[in-house]
């Protein structure tokens, strides 16, 4: 990586070690960055676990992310640019997106909304999205965004969950050119959904719909009778921005609460460090609004700085591969973040189609998500960023709000190791401990760990404060339990290693799967793989292999001695592969996540547990047929 011109280190650890050494002072400059309708008594309020950040200190979401830029060149500035699949674009300046917002605000205040209520937002990636979530947040109400490829099961628990009153989705979302009923899943989740009073629907086509008279209403119509400006309420900052569920990645969604001035301190802080965003970025984050991902980095981070956001509705290949390439150089984008999924999806279609494309706006490149393994890295700063553009490896949590660990071209860019988030942010105190909680030292595995609050870290879990302290304060006393699995080089330097709790135990030896899986696609064949441990009454467990292969290869057993032999070779004979199995599809979560876990219950013959966050069915059939056949040859054999 040589190529990558690097800036000099200059004391980018001392200024992380004096962070440290002073959270609240070093926070405290960071909040006075914002406008406060009032400003703070007190900095930070720990009552392990719960923290309170700028008590006493009032402020509003909206009115930073868009009146505030009213008063300057901004006004007239583009804040938010919209493309769909089909080529339809929409720009609103942040003076358009001011009206709007306002009317939006005034809508829900009409149907009577009020301040601490929950509002469900079920919508495609359209601008009404943002919208709804910079009105709701006017008000004082609390958005729960439910990503709109879930299905009536998903919506109709995070409804009952949050017990909202108010939905408001669409008539139909549009992906690979197909209309996805919204309107008619969401009939389904609210037959059991009791708390629902109104529906706010949006329409994006002219398709018929179901229309239930008293409950169900037409944005358009309602939109009529909305006024022109509506107070942004003065909110305390430990008022709840938002709830949002994690992924289900490794089990049931938690029901993750954000305030509004630690969120909102810590993205304005971040997202400058990060991606050094400013006046002239033009910035596009490919994750839906869905995640936190979209949250801080489509909508709340970037409209906090005044900057220009791009949001794209579709599938990242249709109409054709080109699809994002073409994007970046329409709109001439700057920062460009996604994730390593999606990465690994364009290095099996070639890199001859983005030739074509003159990417040379772009500045920065991020990843967040999953573990980026070296080459996917590589290829990405290669192909995509010219081997100009530095990457930044951003490894966060949806409890986290913002990012925490990663590289900060904004500050100082320090020197980057491919596969690596590098170094904690200014302020994070973040670690890695073994079982009892003592720091393992350089080059040793064990669990990731923030050992002092900042100021994104989530509230609790909604209604659950029993399960909060469980899930992530209770295996380490005094410490941010993030269930990843991490090792920390001779330079402080982070290297994510996947979930703790799918972290393979083989005679007495702990591996990560991110650590196997990443020898396994380092074969010129395979395009992508997920490594489950199966227990063993000798080794403790055994490694078995689901891997997908690039195009143009077909199953062998010749290439299943070569993934034995890379594997043996990156990780040595300890971690000798016991069972391969070839498949077109991987159990994923929504957000592109490999869901391990489902295949572990498979392949144990146990009920696979939640799936209400899994992208595709499909691929559980196809897993369940590989392993039976695998299962009678073996009883054959
Ligand atoms: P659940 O908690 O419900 O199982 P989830 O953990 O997948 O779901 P998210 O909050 O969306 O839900 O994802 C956070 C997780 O994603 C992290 O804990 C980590 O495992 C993984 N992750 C995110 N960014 C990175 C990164 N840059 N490198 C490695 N892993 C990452
Ligand atoms: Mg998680």
């Amino acid at each position: 990586m040589e190529k990558v011109k690097f800036y000099p280190v200059k004391g980018y650890i001392d200024l992380q070690k004096n962070a440290a050494s002073n959270i609240e002072g070093f926070w405290k400059k960071e909040a006075a960055k914002l406008d406060w309708f009032k400003c703070w008594d007190k900095i930070l309020e720990w009552e392990e676990p719960f923290a309170k950040w700028f008590v006493g200190g009032m402020l509003n979401a909206s009115y930073l992310c868009i009146d505030k830029h009213l008063h300057s060149w901004h006004k007239n500035k583009v804040a938010l640019y919209w493309e769909d699949e089909k080529g339809n674009t929409k720009a609103f300046s942040y003076f358009q997106l001011y009206r709007e917002v306002n009317r939006f605000a005034s809508m829900l205040k009409n149907l009577g909304v009020k301040k601490g209520d929950r509002v469900v937002l079920y919508l495609p990636m359209i601008p009404e999205l943002p919208i709804a979530m910079l009105a709701t947040a006017r008000i004082g109400a609390i958005h729960t965004v439910v990503f709109s490829g879930f299905s009536s099961h998903a919506l109709a628990d995070r409804i009952n969950d949050t017990s909202a009153e108010v939905l408001i989705t669409a008539d139909f979302g549009i992906r690979r050119g197909k209309y996805i009923p919204l309107k008619e899943i969401a009939d389904e989740a609210l037959k059991t959904t009791p708390t629902i009073d109104k529906v706010v629907v949006i329409r994006r086509t002219r398709e018929s719909i179901n229309i239930e008279p008293g409950r169900d209403l037409l944005y358009h119509e309602l939109i009529k009778d909305a006024g022109d400006y509506v107070e942004p309420e003065p909110l305390e900052s430990t008022h709840p921005l938002y709830i949002l569920y994690t992924s289900g990645t490794t089990g049931k969604p938690k029901g993750v609460v954000h305030s509004t001035g630690g969120y909102l301190v810590y993205n304005y802080a971040t997202y400058k460090w990060v991606f050094n965003i400013s006046d002239e970025s033009v910035y596009w984050c490919t994750a839906d609004v869905g995640w936190v991902t979209g949250h801080s980095s489509i909508v709340y981070a970037p409209l906090l700085h005044g900057a220009t956001v791009l949001m794209y509705e579709g599938a990242p290949d249709y109409p054709s591969p080109d699809r994002w390439w073409e994007i970046i150089e329409k709109y001439g984008v700057t920062i460009f973040y996604t994730s390593p999924t999606a990465i690994r999806m364009f290095m099996r279609y070639g890199e001859e189609r983005i030739k074509r494309y003159d990417l040379s706006s772009l500045k920065i490149l991020g990843s967040v998500g999953e573990v980026i393994n070296p080459e996917v890295w590589e290829w990405y700063c290669e192909h995509i960023g010219a081997e100009r553009c530095p990457i930044v490896d951003t490894w966060w949590q949806t409890e986290t709000g913002g990012i925490m660990i990663s590289p900060v071209p904004g500050l100082e860019l320090v020197p980057l190791k491919p596969g690596s988030a590098t170094l904690p942010l200014p302020g994070i105190d973040a670690e890695v401990v073994d079982e009892e909680g003592n720091p393992v030292g350089t080059g040793i595995k064990g669990y990731l760990v923030i050992r002092k609050p900042w100021p994104g870290m989530l509230m609790g879990l909604y209604k659950d404060p029993e399960r909060y302290k469980m899930v992530y304060w209770s295996k380490f006393k005094g410490m941010y339990y993030t269930g990843d699995y991490a090792i920390k080089d001779e330079d402080g330097y982070f290297w994510l290693l996947g979930r703790a709790d799918e972290v393979l135990k083989i005679a007495g030896h702990r591996l990560g799967t991110a650590e196997i899986e990443g020898a396994v696609v380092k074969t010129p064949f395979v395009a992508e793989a997920a490594v489950i441990g199966k227990p063993d009454p000798i080794k403790g467990e055994n490694i078995v292999i689901f891997a997908i292969l690039k195009e143009g290869y077909e199953p062998s057993d010749d290439l299943k001695k070569e993934i034995i032999k890379e594997v043996r070779k990156q990780i040595g004979a300890i971690a000798t592969p016991q069972e391969i199995h070839f498949v077109e599809k991987l159990p994923k979560t929504r957000s592109g996540k490999i869901m391990r876990r489902v295949l572990k219950t498979i392949i144990m013959d146990k009920p696979v547990g939640d799936l209400t966050t899994l992208e595709d069915e499909a691929s559980i059939e196809e897993v369940k047929a590989v392993y039976e056949e695998f299962k009678q040859m073996m009883k054959e054999a």
